[in-house]
């Protein structure tokens, strides 16, 4: 398998069937936050974000947050939205850093669903870990961050690698990257 094939894809956080995997044994879920849960200029969770929060409290999920983004930007974050814990500097896609927090938290990979926007940082880090990806539509590319943009030019290659694999999935993959992109870029 390609280390940055995910294992499903959505539109969104809120496309996802959530109840079913739950059903299915996944009781963990690792949120990326920047373009998963909320775009780069939104501080603090929205009525929609919380609402989802607390649908996935009462199914019964452990929720984590697992950004490579810096601790102001999540600890102001999970305020409001509740999280059983977070990681920031994740250093995704490398893997060492949620390993220990996976480890110090107790939770069985078989267990875990990792939710991003990334192939590069969040399905990679998924995949070396050995548990379930699902890669979401990215809120808005146009408030992507430089790294983040450098990473597009790579990720180009890597459909074309992840196409001889998959071609229906890589297909999808491409409508959900030009429907996130802006025209401008
Ligand atoms: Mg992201």
């Amino acid at each position: 398998m390609n280390k940055y094939l995910p294992t499903f894809l959505s539109m969104s956080i809120f496309d996802i069937d959530y109840a079913t995997l739950y059903a299915q044994g996944k009781k963990v879920i690792l949120f990326d936050l920047d373009n998963t849960i909320a775009s780069y200029e939104e501080e603090y969770p929205n009525k929609n974000q919380l609402m989802l929060n607390q649908k996935l409290l009462k199914i019964g999920y452990r929720i984590y947050i697992v950004s490579n983004n810096g601790k102001k930007r999540v600890s102001r974050f999970v305020k409001e939205f509740k999280v059983n814990g977070y990681i920031t500097y994740a250093r995704k896609p490398f893997k060492k850093k949620l390993n220990h927090f996976i480890q110090k938290e107790q939770l069985k990979k078989e267990e875990i669903i990792l939710i991003g926007d990334q192939l590069l940082t969040d399905i990679a880090c998924a995949n070396r870990l050995g548990v379930t990806s699902i890669l979401v539509q990215s809120i808005s590319r146009k408030s992507e961050k430089w790294y983040t943009k450098l990473n597009r030019l790579r990720e180009k290659k890597i459909l074309k690698q992840l196409e001889k694999i998959d071609i229906g999935k890589t297909q999808q993959i491409k409508k959900m990257i030009e429907k996130s992109s802006d025209i401008d870029e």
